[in-house]
């Protein structure tokens, strides 16, 4: 008698009620050891028991449940770890045991596994739109600290879902669309494919069960139609190969009901178009057979234009790999055909739990699992950084929507999420690469960096030295990684410069106080800081530059003077340059540009926004005079300022271009035109320029005004 019988003996009872475990021990002996064995009936013993008295929505003992997941999780043979935990996963929030029972009967690796699960059950998705972003991010963390935890969940909610039986619609309804929202893609980027079709399969029968039920009658009917047609083909494929001296079992491969109805709804196709597809699948022996035996069916069939793909040499993101193509069959019917070695189709139908068994090798590198473990930490790593929403909407790119593949100018393959653009690609290959990248060539030409890549292309990134990623890269590039790293480097950027402008308006503050930061003194400073509960003077200077601090109350409190004594004069001004970066910008309302009389103003959190003294907006301001701070320009300032001009021109052909090219020979770059109004026999245009100073706008606005078409000049200001 052999071991796993022995066990079975110790059941109460005849076979009848033995709640689905002898088949679970089956299926387990056939790949656990013998000692394994019997921990799995210690779990069952103790779950029987535990769940004692309580029954399904069916009638059913409870312990049925549990057994019925682990029975799934054996057919992915999964290690016993994870099937004891899967018999007591819901032990701890059903019944009277606790974790601790657990963790001192089977030990802290299952104890965990069943405190993961029992936390995954605590949330509630409602669908893709509305998943609480704080939810999802547990979820996925509970799926980063051990990648069981999630495989066991999924096997429950399938037999959740198998069995929702006697529920209300509503809820009914509610779990089925959480099932195909949230669960189905998971399993999906697991590459867990059974399990994905299964959840998808009953997900849409109780979402839409008219639907299903309409469908699942119309693919009975022609399935017993296409038998024929099935059989007869691969009987055509099988000499062929067998000529060719290739060995490889053919299928006709069924397609599951939601496939099919996705299809339908998306492309809109009609039923007939959808089904009367025949799909084959091909296993031979080595990827050499595969090119060999698409080679063959290529002679058969003539293949259907752009419908090959080779996911053996270009994997897709979950580890999938397999030979696609569609043959123009007899009668032009479409012949669907998949080609793929044995260990290919084992991860294709079990992705990362297709090496479970194997575990103990650890630095196995297959190919479902290096992927799905890399996946893992960049989500481990975004986490720590951004918000849940920020992570929640990374996750959801890489869970929903499809991937493209690149070539790296060596020839690498990268893959990016679809609409990813040159900069996601530079970020794909190095943080460094998309920090300092300037320009990006497709296929050897140059294009704007924010062009969307498509497959196939190769993507070559050019970097200069010094070179800075730009805020405005946030609006177009697709990629998490891309994303966050670009946020951090703001952050940063905006840290160092709102520490020097920061030290910059207090040493100012304390001049016109007629003291300095070294006079100071470090004692004092210390002191100061102590009392101001802040750790160095770094962050002091960092909060004054962000304007969340005032600089000059701050120096009074430097100096011991009293806060009412209004003894200085506003002497020295703080001198800007235009290199103080992001903490430092310019109002859009008035567009200053160095010749102006300009004010500061601190806002809090974004630093000083310089305005022209004439502004409108500045009546709104002068409530608040503490944020004012006198500012003056540096006498030579480099950089170029935008500006604003109005231009009132008759209505002739071509005197836009006229305008255009006038502005542009004084030197300045159009950034924005802008039509504010048009009559009979002028429009009013409105300009965005780039200029140096008051002297260059001053030469633009003569050289227009001397234009014949043009009526007026005037510099804007709201
Ligand atoms: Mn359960």
């Amino acid at each position: 008698m052999d071991y796993a019988a022995t066990i079975l003996s110790r059941l109460p009872g005849a076979s009848k009620r033995d709640h689905g475990v002898r088949r679970l021990i089956d299926t387990l002996k056939s790949y656990l050891p013998d000692e394994h064995l019997g921990q799995v009936m210690r779990a069952y013993e103790f779950g029987a028991d535990a769940h004692k008295g309580q029954t399904r929505k069916s009638g059913e003992p409870y312990i049925t449940h549990p057994v019925a997941v682990a029975q799934e999780l054996a057919d992915m043979r999964l290690d016993v770890q994870a099937i004891t935990a899967a018999i007591l996963h819901d032990v701890v929030e059903d019944t009277e045991a606790s974790l601790d029972d657990i963790e001192e009967q089977f030990g802290h690796e299952v104890a965990q596994l069943v405190d993961g699960v029992s936390k995954l059950d605590q949330i509630q998705f409602r669908s893709r739109a509305e998943a609480q972003a704080e939810s999802f991010r547990k979820m996925m963390m509970a799926m980063i600290e051990d990648i069981r935890v999630i495989l066991v969940k999924l096997a429950d909610r399938l037999h959740n879902m198998q069995t929702l039986g006697a529920m209300p619609t509503s809820k009914k309804k509610r779990i089925a669309r959480e099932t195909l929202d949230i669960y189905a893609p998971i399993a999906n980027r697991l590459g867990i494919n059974s399990l994905k079709i299964q959840l998808e399969d009953m997900g849409f029968k109780h979402l839409h069960p008219f639907r299903y039920r309409v469908l699942d009658k119309a693919l009975k009917k022609s399935k017993g139609s296409q038998r024929q047609i099935v059989k007869r083909i691969s009987d055509e494929f099988g000499k062929a190969m067998t000529e060719e001296g290739i060995e490889g079992d053919i299928s006709g491969r069924e397609k599951h009901l939601y496939s099919i109805y996705k299809k339908m709804a998306e492309k809109k196709r009609l039923l007939s178009d959808v089904v009367d597809v025949y799909g084959f699948r091909i296993i031979v022996e080595d990827v050499n057979a595969c090119y060999q035996t698409l080679g063959l069916v290529h002679q058969l069939y003539k293949p259907m234009p752009g419908r090959f793909k080779d996911y053996i040499a270009i994997p897709r993101v979950n580890g999938y790999q397999s030979l696609h193509t569609t043959l123009f069959g007899p009668k032009g019917l479409p012949l669907e055909v998949q080609i793929r070695t044995r260990e290919m189709d084992r991860v294709a139908n079990s992705g990362v739990a297709s090496h479970w068994v194997y575990k103990a090798d650890e630095k196995s590198d297959a190919t479902p699992q290096r992927r799905a473990r890399e996946w893992l930490t960049n989500l481990a790593e975004l986490q720590q950084s951004g918000t849940s929403e920020e992570f929640l909407e990374s996750v959801k790119v890489d869970l929903f929507p499809d991937k493209i593949y690149v070539f790296t100018p060596k020839g690498d393959i990268m893959p990016l999420p679809k609409g990813a653009t040159t900069v996601d690609f530079a970020y794909a290959v190095h943080t460094d690469i998309g920090d300092r990248c300037v320009a990006a060539k497709i296929n050897r030409g140059l294009v704007p960096l924010r062009t969307p890549l498509q497959n196939g292309q190769t993507v070559e990134i050019v970097t200069a030295r010094g070179a800075k990623p730009n805020p405005n890269w946030l609006t177009f590039v697709r990629s998490a990684k891309a994303r966050t790293a670009i946020r951090n480097h703001m952050k940063n950027l905006r840290s160092v410069e709102s520490v020097d402008l920061g030290k910059r308006l207090l040493d100012k503050s304390l001049k016109d106080l007629g003291s300095s930061l070294r006079k100071v003194g470090k004692v004092r400073m210390s002191s100061v800081l102590e009392e101001l509960g802040l750790n160095n003077d770094t962050e002091l200077f960092e909060q004054l530059g962000l304007g969340e601090r005032l600089a000059p109350l701050t120096a009074r409190i430097l100096m011991g003077v009293d806060q009412d004594d209004e003894g200085e004069s506003q002497a020295a001004s703080l001198v800007i340059s235009g290199t103080e970066g992001m903490v430092l910008s310019y109002a859009k309302c008035c567009y200053p540009i160095p010749g102006d009389d300009v004010m500061g103003y601190l806002t809090a959190g974004r630093g000083i926004v310089i305005h022209r003294n004439s502004c409108g907006n500045l009546s709104n301001f002068r409530k608040q005079p503490e944020k004012w701070i006198a500012v003056a320009w540096e006498k030579e300032i480099e950089r170029e300022f935008s500006c604003q001009i109005q231009t009132e021109t008759r209505n002739r052909t071509g005197v836009l271009a006229e305008v255009a090219a006038t502005i542009a020979d004084c030197g300045s770059n159009i950034e924005q035109v802008e039509v504010l109004g048009r009559h009979e026999d002028c429009s009013v245009l409105s300009f965005l320029l780039t200029v140096k100073d008051r002297k260059h706008l001053a030469k633009i606005m003569r050289n227009v005004r001397k234009m014949p078409n043009v009526m007026r000049v005037s510099r804007d200001c709201a």
